[in-house]
């Protein structure tokens, strides 16, 4: 059984994100997504995020349940300590541009000394690789649409927070 931990914040998830988790469920025999807090990101309460831990948990839930090997879950503290609790065998992280790697390949080290624990890398498809959960938050903040860009659990809520 391998089971593989996909975290991040998720703030909203996108067809980016979703593209990973389809990847994966073919690839591992179970998936947890966990929605994290990340302190560099807005949350709906310090301003710039737009659904808070419990909502995007909801929302991940809803946009996985054709998924029947993925579960949610949120947390906030070390990956690896999430990766020990839900006994993982695996990190998880899409990567769409060389900047993501940089970044992606000190953390998975840094993951993997705290651990043992190996972090695998899905490429995300070019069609996808410029969505980012930032970039969708500031366009939706400034009324732009991105309803070609979020699952339908998002664009609902999108649309209902705005009438
Ligand atoms: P974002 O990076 O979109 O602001 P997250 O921090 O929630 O959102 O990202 C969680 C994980 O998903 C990270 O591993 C990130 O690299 C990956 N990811 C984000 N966007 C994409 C994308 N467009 N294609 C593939 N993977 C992505």
């Amino acid at each position: 059984m391998r089971r593989v931990l996909y975290p991040g914040s998720f703030d909203p998830i996108h067809l980016g994100h979703v593209e990973i988790i389809e990847t994966a469920s073919h690839l591992f025999d179970d998936i947890v997504v966990a929605a994290t807090v990340n302190p560099q990101k807005g949350t709906p309460k310090t301003g710039g995020g737009l659904f808070d831990l419990d909502e995007r948990v909801e929302i991940i839930t809803e946009v996985c349940a054709h998924l029947d090997n993925v579960t949610v879950t949120q947390f906030s503290g070390l990956v690896v300590d999430l990766a020990r609790q839900v006994n993982a065998d695996f990190i998880l992280k899409g990567l769409r541009a060389v900047s993501d790697y940089e970044t992606e390949l000190q953390m998975a080290q840094m993951n993997h000394a705290l651990s043992g624990i190996h972090t695998v890398f899905i490429p995300s498809a070019s069609t996808r690789s410029f969505l980012a959960s930032k970039l969708i938050r500031e366009v939706t903040q400034l009324g732009g649409d991105v309803s070609t860009m979020v699952p339908e659990p998002v664009q609902r809520r999108l649309k209902s927070s705005l009438s």
